[in-house]
């Protein structure tokens, strides 16, 4: 077994059903987050009987970058998995540190019509030693600390939201991963009853919808998943998080030419959201070769803008970091994978 495929409590309970000591899954844990020790027989504080245990039940998986795409804001990176999938991430320079983008799934079953990670159709939900050796591949590749992590790469987080959950506890456990809550963000697309479950959870994890259109008849054209819900279902689940966690959140508006990009659109939005603790972020759309649509202009984008500010409606405009590398998102493993038809 892939020893990063366990969660602490997890790595807890299985020594302890085979004679351990549940301590020992933190020592195992100290050696490998803390110390960088990737070999049992160099865990000095464990005893014989666990080493030999260890050895022979668990191994430290690993990814293989098979690509980087360098620019000054954000390197990209194609990563291979086991089986040979191929998965990307993104890592950001921002002033407050460095934010890795990873990806969730191996392709996405939303169908999202501007998006190139659903062109190539779900394969498989990755494991949670492949959501977390994504971080750790890259911090260990670059030889820098990742302050901040955000799940809106390849995939639907939701689709695949027991691994997330897991995930979210790898990440934010202080012997572990050790991110801050409030510096882990997960992006949906909008899957309803898994709003109310995330709710449930209480975290201080950042929630962040794509929600793209103001109204059902713009967005049933270009989401899928608005056939199953509903905007007006997606505001009740929010109302519900909100209620639940006080956190502020997160509506991602991509902006397609002649789409969702009217005066009309940015008013019907403001009315959507304005007295709610959330705020709008307007992301430019990232063209690519495979769809038609086409980002809005500077103008529109900044007329969009100042409705939503007149209206009082926190808003801003996503600053882009890898528009000239492949980084729509899904587009570096779309051009491997899908050659470009
Ligand atoms: N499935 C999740 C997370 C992955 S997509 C979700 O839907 O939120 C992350 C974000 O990138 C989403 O808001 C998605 O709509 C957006 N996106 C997809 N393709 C894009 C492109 N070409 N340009 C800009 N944003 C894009």
């Amino acid at each position: 077994m892939n020893i990063y495929d366990f969660t602490l409590n997890e790595l807890e309970n299985y020594l302890v059903s085979n004679g351990f000591k549940k301590f020992n899954a933190t020592q195992i844990i100290e050696w490998m987050y803390e110390k960088g020790v990737y070999d049992f027989n160099k865990m000095t504080n464990l005893s014989k009987n666990l080493i030999s245990f260890l050895c022979e039940k668990f191994y430290f998986g690993h990814l293989e970058i098979i690509e980087v795409e360098k620019s000054n804001l954000a390197n990209k990176y194609l990563l291979e998995l086991n089986d040979h999938n191929k998965i990307e991430c993104v890592l950001m320079n921002h002033d407050y540190g460095y934010s890795l983008c990873i990806s969730s799934q191996v392709g996405c079953n939303m169908g999202c019509a501007f998006c190139e990670s659903g062109r190539l159709k779900k394969v498989r939900d990755l494991t949670l030693s492949e959501l977390v050796l994504q971080i750790i591949t890259v911090e260990k590749y670059e030889k820098k600390r990742i302050t901040s992590v955000v799940v809106m790469g390849i995939g639907e987080p939701f689709d695949n939201y027991n691994n997330i959950k897991r995930f979210i506890e790898v990440v934010t456990n202080n012997k572990m991963i050790g991110i801050g809550q409030r510096h882990l963000t997960i992006s949906t697309c909008g899957l309803v009853p898994k709003i109310y479950e995330f709710a449930d959870l209480e975290t201080g994890v950042n929630l962040a919808v794509s929600l793209h259109a103001p109204n059902n008849a713009i967005r049933d054209k270009i989401m899928k998943i608005n056939h199953a819900y509903k905007i007006e279902d997606i505001m009740k689940a929010l109302d519900y998080y909100i209620e639940k966690t006080n956190r502020r959140v997160t509506i991602e508006y991509i902006m397609l030419d002649g789409i969702n990009d009217s005066e009309e659109c940015a008013r019907e939005l403001s009315r959507l959201v304005k007295d709610k603790l959330m705020y709008v972020n307007i992301i430019p759309y990232n063209e690519t070769s495979h769809f038609e649509l086409k980002r809005s202009n500077d103008f529109k984008i900044k007329r969009f803008y100042d409705i939503l500010k007149m209206n009082n409606v926190n808003v801003t405009i996503r600053k882009e970091m890898g528009s000239n590398l492949s980084a729509a998102c899904g587009q570096l493993r779309a051009n491997v994978e899908g050659s470009g038809k």
